[in-house]
């Protein structure tokens, strides 16, 4: 049975003859623990709220498995540790010394991850030294340090943004470390993007070399929803939700012109989920556009050839366009370069600018009169407190943080199939999560926008192989790993 394989050896684990004669090639991707096992018993045994719970400690071996549903005779893929409490505790309380950082762009929900950090960690493992760290990586070197108790982040998830600050730009990993070192921090708990995630990496293997018992969790940020491995990403539902007032504003200012065309520009550099799913959920657009799935403008089939002709049935039209998506037509037609930004993200020139420009050149040159609303809700969008569903979830990446921080694991945590992973950095920074246009969803939504795909038998064809290469998983990279037991 492949999920009582003993995960004692993080190596490729062959079974070849499986459940119900399937063969299985489990691989466990296993996150590092600290040299020696954890020896003190959990605190939370004595808690009373989880004295009901019929088994409230994690088993060691558990996995969460990232394929859900195996085709015969393929395999079952890679397999994560599972989240959650652990018997057996690496740190005692009160020589627990935690800080918190916050890096890259806004994201509803920071501040409720924030809150849960301090508060689950002060009332379920009596922590009473947590520290945050002032905006961004940098500042673990260039700010004081602030000190965080449960009462002084009480009500902070009711606010958007983070009470900490964020930045971007560069940071130095050895600096970082230094300080970590000199004031005896021994839990680092990292809130960020994939830039943040590869950051926490490099501060791991940089613990790592100098041998320091110090647990490094991360806890993924991104609107976008493109952190791979994971189900979802926090604040991705409420960035859906506040993009459906920006679609709704766009719909009515379409429908209230003769020939009129709304057009919203959404989150979504590489992976086109935000513009999808709101695409979806609001059933009012006429057009998605995303940066997985290519377009052309002029033609026939073309772009251009489908606005005219939706304005003729409807006279109206609503276009929603990722800010990531159509970037190879601007190049060429503005004919620029690639620039970057202070962290190393390639520029994006705006979009929806341009095509609202296109758009509005190509039907005065055929005499048609029409209007067109652009409407761009990027910040609005990051600034908003999360909602319901995003603040319960960001408690659950919390708490299972604070676990595996406690239990000496150091990791990236995420919802995988339902259930909480501790997910090795590497994994989670070698890949980006993007929507896939050969995947049912996408298909979902040609037919409930009932646009043209755009594509040609090449592109597909190219999606398809990209599709394949990508399910590939990497392997670990040199370091070695500990497991308790
Ligand atoms: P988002 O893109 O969702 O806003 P992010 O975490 O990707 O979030 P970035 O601005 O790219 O945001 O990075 C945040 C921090 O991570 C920066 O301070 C930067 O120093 C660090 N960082 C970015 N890329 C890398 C990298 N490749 N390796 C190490 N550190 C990085
Ligand atoms: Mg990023």
């Amino acid at each position: 049975n492949a999920s009582s394989v003993s995960l004692a050896d993080a190596a490729y684990v062959k079974i070849s003859e499986g459940d119900f004669g399937y063969v299985l090639d489990d691989v466990p991707h296993l996150v590092d623990h600290l040299p020696d096992a954890p020896t003190y018993p959990n605190p939370l045994q004595d808690h009373p709220a989880y004295s009901t719970v019929k088994q409230y400690f994690v088993n060691e071996d558990d996995t969460v498995p990232q394929k859900v549903v195996v085709q015969k005779n393929s395999r079952r893929g890679v397999h994560f540790r599972r989240a959650g409490p652990r018997q057996k505790v690496y740190f005692e309380s009160d020589e627990v010394k935690a800080c918190i950082v916050t890096c890259g762009g806004l994201c509803p929900g920071l501040n409720t991850v924030i809150r849960e950090l301090v508060c689950g960690l002060a009332h379920m493992y009596n922590v009473s030294k947590i520290y945050g760290i002032q905006n961004g990586y940098k500042g673990f070197y260039s700010s004081n340090y602030l000190t965080l108790t449960p009462k002084s982040v009480d009500d902070i998830h009711k606010r958007g943004g983070t009470v900490l600050g964020t930045s971007r730009g560069g940071h130095d990993t050895k600096k970082i470390v230094d300080n970590i070192q000199d004031r005896g921090i021994n839990q680092v708990y990292i809130i960020g993007g994939d830039g943040t995630q590869k950051g926490a990496y490099e501060i791991f293997k940089e613990i790592r070399k100098r041998g320091l018992k110090v647990s490094v969790a991360g806890i993924p940020k991104t609107i976008d929803n493109d952190i791979a491995i994971i189900d979802k990403s926090f604040g991705f539902d409420t960035a859906v939700e506040e993009a459906q007032r920006a679609i709704d504003s766009a719909h009515v200012e379409a429908c209230s012109a003769e020939n009129g065309i709304g057009l919203v520009k959404l989150m979504g550099r590489y992976s086109g989920f935000i513009a999808m799913y709101a695409t979806l959920a609001s059933r009012d657009v006429d057009c998605c556009l995303i940066p997985e799935s290519p377009f052309y403008m002029d033609g026939e089939g073309g772009l251009l050839q489908y606005v005219e002709r939706r304005l003729k049935e409807n006279k109206h039209m609503v276009i929603v366009v990722a800010e990531g998506a159509g970037q190879d037509l601007i190049a060429k037609s503005l004919s620029t370069s690639e620039q970057q930004d202070a962290s190393g993200n390639k520029l994006l020139l705006d979009i929806g600018l341009w095509l609202t420009h296109k758009i509005k050149d190509h039907f005065k040159s055929k005499k048609i009169e029409m209007t067109i609303k652009y409407i761009d809700p990027t910040y609005m969008i990051r600034a908003i407190p999360s909602n319901a569903s995003d603040n319960v979830y960001c408690t659950l990446l919390a708490h299972s943080a604070i676990h595996g921080a406690m239990a000496g694991y150091s990791f990236t945590v995420g919802n995988v199939n339902g259930r909480h992973a501790y997910i090795p950095f590497y994994r989670v920074t070698s890949t980006r999560n993007k929507v896939k246009i050969t995947d049912r969803m996408w298909a979902r939504l040609l037919s409930s926008t009932n646009q043209p795909s755009f594509l040609s038998q090449k592109d597909i064809d190219e999606a398809k192989e990209n599709d394949r290469t990508a399910n590939k998983p990497p392997l670990p990279t040199g370091l070695s790993h500990h497991v308790a037991n």
